[in-house]
Order: C-alpha cells, then structure tokens, then sequence
C-alpha cells in the first residue's frame, strides 16, 4: 500500500466529505482548495440534510451527523396552498427517541464548518490557495500542477472542485443533459422574533400576492429561504434588485422580514451528470458537483454529494489493497458506474419536479382540477403536495454495494 496521501481537489461540503471518509479508512489525505484559508464562501445554498446524508456522517465521523441534527431545525407541519386556498396540510409525529427524522435544516456555511473541524482533528492537511489547472494521470500515478506552479503527486485524486471542475475538464468527461430556461430567485432571510413565521414548508402554486407566481417558504436554522418562480415576460435583475425583491417579500411574508435579507441570488438550473465519474485510468474520481448539477427541488445536490464521496473513499481504500493495477481499477469502475446511475436517476427526478413547476397547457390543467378537488379528494392533495418536488428517493453508498 502506497504511503502517498491521496488528493481531494476542492474544500467544499464534499470534497471535505471526502477528506473524512478517507480518513476514516485510516488513509492520509491532503485537501488542495483553491480559495485562501479563512476564506467566506458567498451564497447560501443547501439547507435540507436528508437523515441518510446524517448516517454517512455518522459512519465517517461518530457524532457528526448528530451535531448538525442538533444544530438544525426540524418541521414536522408541511402545507400546500393553489391561489391562496389550503390544498394540502400535514403534520408528522414526532420521530421516535434516539432516531433522526427525515431531515433537518441548516445553512450550507454552518454544514460546512462542522465538517472543516472534523476534518482538522481527523488529521487531513489542507493546502490552499492551490488552484488546480492541470491533471496527467496515467498507469503510474496522477501529476497535478497548480496555479503557482507546485506539482503534486498521488496514486489517487478525489474531484471535488464543483460545477466548474477542472478536474473533470482535465480528464476528458464531458456534461450531458440541459438547462431549465425558467428564472427562480431565491431569498434567505433571518429570523425575527416577532411576528415570528411558524415552523413549517408552505409552497404556494399561484400566489395571490406575487400575480400568480409560484412561491415556496422553507424554514432553516435562524431564518427561511424563499423562493419565487418567475414567469414569462420577468425581468430577473429588476426582481432581484433591493427594491424589487423588498416589494415581493412584503407581500409574501409578514412584515419586517423584507429588511432581514442575508442572501439574494438569482438561478436558472441546470440538469447534468458527467459521461464518466473517473478518468481512463480510473485514478482520478469525480463527486458532487464536479460530476453533477441538480435543480434544487428535492434537495439532491449535496444529499447525493455525500453518498458520492463516501463512495469514493471506499473505492481508493480498496483499490489502494490492491497488489496489481487490474484489480486496483475494480473498485474505482464500480463507483464510477453506480454514482453515475444514482446521479442519472437524481438528474432525472429533478427534471420531474422542473417539468411540473413548468407545466404544460395538459399539466397545468391537470394542476388545476386538483386544486379544485383537493383537499377533500386525499390522491389529489397528496399529488399537489409532492409533485413540486419530484419522486422520492435517494441512492446512498448502500447501491455501491449491489456492484
Ligand atoms: C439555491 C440552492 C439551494 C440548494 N439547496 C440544497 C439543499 O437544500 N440540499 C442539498 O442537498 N443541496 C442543495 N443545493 C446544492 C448544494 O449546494 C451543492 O450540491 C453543493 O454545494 C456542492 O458541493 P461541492 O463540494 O460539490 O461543490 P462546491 O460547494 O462548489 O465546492 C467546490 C470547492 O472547490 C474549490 N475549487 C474550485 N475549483 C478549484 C480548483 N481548480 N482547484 C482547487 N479548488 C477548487 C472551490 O473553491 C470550493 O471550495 C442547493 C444549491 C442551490 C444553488
């Protein structure tokens, strides 16, 4: 076994995820990110944790899992409204004692810092301001050369540099699918004590207030993302401006939380997953977002992220046993091929949840009907309600196991 640290290109949610399971099959690790140490990642963007992302915390890292369960929130009350009347409403019990319930809800930049001190005392170096701008990996070794010209050696490199990977562009995969051409502006804003908002997901299809646009609020620690779906004829920037963004949340929300903005940004999603998750020499492996891009609804970016990597870890530490480069090449062959089919089947679940935010004329009509028969008509309600968020599911690092 080679006593060279492998290499995770990229400090984000993932790439640290990475850095731990590696660390947890005892394996050095070093962290080559290309931002300063200390550095504020802008933005806002996961919230939502599934309980399986939790686990695989909890596997890595004994406890991590519970640390950001603790430190989320929780609601167990979701509601659904068509043009201002109720069509869904439920309420969860409570999870049993000593379980985690679905989910929990907390800012991407706290998920991250959880993960940064773990990784820390687990022992992975971090190199920064390492910006990677080539990748050679070849039978002998991966050869790495940064931005101020340092070389980096390894038998393995983790990829998880995001959406605009140079990792992945390196080794040749290639993005396949679309992009969404419908704008969403999504909106964090903090919590005010009164008039406190309840802790529950409302979304909203056709909102009075905002002349019929689709609007979901979503509870997190400390304050609620919100998010509006433009339509045809919007002018994104005019919307997302200070005051254009002030005059929707005011009418969506009580008032003083259009002063309490922490976070506005504007997107059009897009819907890909590389051709392949390692490179020819199956040395370099891709997760998260340098391997693929999820619209948000569902939440399946870094809910398949963290499977991904642990995947990937597990892939290195077994090809890293291996006493010749055939059987080293197995291990990392059946993650590529099983995050590449979680990863297809999450692209296409997004896509779902797209095509209904942006139904067609048959779509839209069908919407409608159900609005008018639920909430009485249970299979109605129930569809209006999860519909928005496509079909349940998500591939853990258990699918690994079925290769
Ligand atoms: C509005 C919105 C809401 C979302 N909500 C959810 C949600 O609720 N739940 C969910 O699961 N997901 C959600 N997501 C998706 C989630 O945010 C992403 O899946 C996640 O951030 C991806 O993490 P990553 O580590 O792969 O990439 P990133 O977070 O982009 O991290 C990449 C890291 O690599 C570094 N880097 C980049 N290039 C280089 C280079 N050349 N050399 C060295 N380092 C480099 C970067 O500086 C960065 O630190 C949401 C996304 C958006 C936009």
């Amino acid at each position: 076994m080679s006593s060279k640290p492998v290499i995770v290109v990229g400090a984000g949610p993932v790439g640290l995820t990475a850095a731990l399971a590696l660390r947890a099959y005892g394996l050095p690790v070093v962290v080559l990110e290309a931002g300063r140490e200390g550095r504020q990642r802008p933005g806002s963007r996961a919230i939502f944790t599934h309980s399986q992302t939790l686990q695989i915390l909890d596997r890595i890292s004994p406890g991590l899992g519970a640390e950001l369960y603790e430190h989320g929130v929780y609601w167990n009350t979701q509601r659904t409204f068509f043009a201002g009347k109720e069509v869904y409403a439920k309420t969860y019990p409570d999870p049993p004692a000593g379980s985690y319930p679905h989910f929990t809800s907390l800012p991407q930049v706290q998920i991250e810092a959880y993960l940064f001190a773990r990784a820390v005392a687990s022992g992975v170096d971090f190199a920064w301001e390492q910006e990677v701008r080539d990748v050679h990996a070849d039978e002998d070794g991966v050869t790495i050369t940064t931005a101020v010209g340092r070389e980096w050696h390894a038998d393995f490199v983790i990829g998880a540099d995001g959406s605009r990977s140079v990792v992945r562009k390196q080794i040749g995969a290639q993005m396949e699918g679309s992009k969404d051409d419908g704008w969403y502006i999504v909106v964090d804003v903090d919590e005010l004590e009164t008039p406190a908002l309840p802790q529950e997901r409302h979304f909203h299809y056709a909102h009075p207030a905002v002349e019929g646009r689709n609007v979901l609020v979503v509870p997190f620690a400390g304050g609620y993302r919100v998010d509006l779906q433009l339509v045809e004829g919007d002018d994104p920037d005019e919307l997302a401006s200070p005051e254009g963004v002030r005059a929707w949340l005011d009418a969506v929300l009580p008032p003083g939380y259009a002063e309490r903005t922490s976070w506005v940004s504007t997107y059009q999603f897009l819907q890909l997953v590389a051709h392949d998750f390692a490179d020819p020499a199956r040395r370099v492996l891709l997760v998260g977002e340098a391997a693929h891009l999820f619209a948000p609804f569902g939440a399946r970016g870094l809910n398949s992220g963290v499977p991904d990597a642990e995947a990937a870890a597990i892939a290195v530490a077994a090809a890293s046993l291996a006493t010749n480069r055939g059987a080293a090449k197995v291990p990392v062959e059946a993650f590529a091929l099983a995050r590449r089919s979680a990863a297809l089947f999450n692209r296409d679940a997004a896509g779902e949840a797209l095509a209904h935010l942006r139904p067609d004329p048959e779509t839209a009509a069908r919407i409608r009907e159900a609005a008018e028969r639920a909430p009485q008509d249970v299979e109605a309600s129930t569809w209006l309600e999860k519909a928005p968020y496509g079909p349940r599911g998500v591939h853990t690092a258990e699918t690994v196991y079925r290769y």
